[in-house]
């Protein structure tokens, strides 16, 4: 993905946990107004334009350059694959450990997402440290879900990034993989799990596509953040009632 909608619209990834959203790392912009007009805007220029242009930068002018603040790179990370044997049943309160754990008990220094179909569900992530801290910060939660770390590699930061973008640094152009999306509302909590425990035990539809449940755990500041800064973005719209009734969900 190109940097402009990614930053101007929040940005999270496998730093997340550790270091907030892209947008949080914009020193000042240089925006191109409707008026035609070039102007600079930053937390003491044009305060407001700033604000706006860092949750919902599309409607409100093009972004011709991005200053960025920038964190030191860790000397050692390990990123991780941990197996998840899950089905129907366990995965609900395997989810439900996973926002406890996320709330209250996650490393700062532990950066994760899952991905859960019935083919199989596993935690992918990175700690900024070594093989013995990430067993330290991720072990706990691990023996409540009855998971294991399946594979899992300490090398450098850039050795990191590579490991993420599935191919040494370049170009590459990923297959597409979401056709259709349901963002689950936490009031909705028990359609969700319906919903999760439906997704567990399908079938792959006949296009050999299908459903999985993905969540990356960036912690409550970076959830609070998303909330207050995309209320101006879109608003979500609700998925056809069709498609909640397929996944058991209200
Ligand atoms: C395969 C894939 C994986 C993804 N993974 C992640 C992820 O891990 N984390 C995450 O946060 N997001 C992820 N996304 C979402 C991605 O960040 C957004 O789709 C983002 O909007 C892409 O930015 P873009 O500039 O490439 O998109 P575009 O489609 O070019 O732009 C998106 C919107 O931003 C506006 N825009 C773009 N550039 C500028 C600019 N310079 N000034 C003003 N407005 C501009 C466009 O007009 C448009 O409205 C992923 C998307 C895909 C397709």
């Amino acid at each position: 993905v190109g940097v402009g909608g990614h930053v101007l619209h929040g940005g999270y990834g496998m730093s997340s946990r550790t270091h907030g959203l892209a947008l949080d790392w914009v020193e000042s912009l240089t925006v191109v107004l409707a008026n035609a007009s070039v102007v600079d805007c930053s937390a003491n220029v044009r305060p407001s334009l700033f604000f706006a242009m860092l949750g919902a930068g599309s409607s409100f002018g093009i972004t011709t350059e991005f200053r960025f603040r920038t964190y030191e790179a860790p000397e050692v990370v390990t990123w991780f694959s941990a197996a998840l044997p899950w089905d129907g049943e366990t995965a609900v309160e395997g989810l439900e450990e996973l926002e406890v754990f996320t709330r209250y008990r996650m490393s700062p220094e532990l950066n994760m997402r899952i991905m859960a179909s019935a083919n199989g569900s596993s935690l992918d992530g990175v700690f900024y440290g070594d093989r013995a801290g990430l067993d330290n910060a991720l072990g706990p939660l691990l023996e409540r879900v009855n998971g294991s770390i399946a594979t899992a590699g300490t090398t450098g930061w850039i050795g990191g990034l590579e490991h993420f973008s599935e191919s040494p640094m370049g170009l590459t152009v990923p297959k597409p993989y979401d056709k259709v999306s349901i963002i689950s509302i936490s009031s909705r909590r028990r359609a969700d799990a319906a919903a999760a425990r439906r997704i567990l035990r399908q079938e792959p539809n006949a296009d050999g596509t299908e459903w999985h449940i993905r969540r990356e755990f960036c912690g409550l500041l970076v959830q609070r953040r998303v909330q207050r800064r995309s209320y101006m973005v879109v608003p979500i719209r609700p998925a056809r009632r069709g498609t909640r009734r397929r996944l058991g969900g209200g």
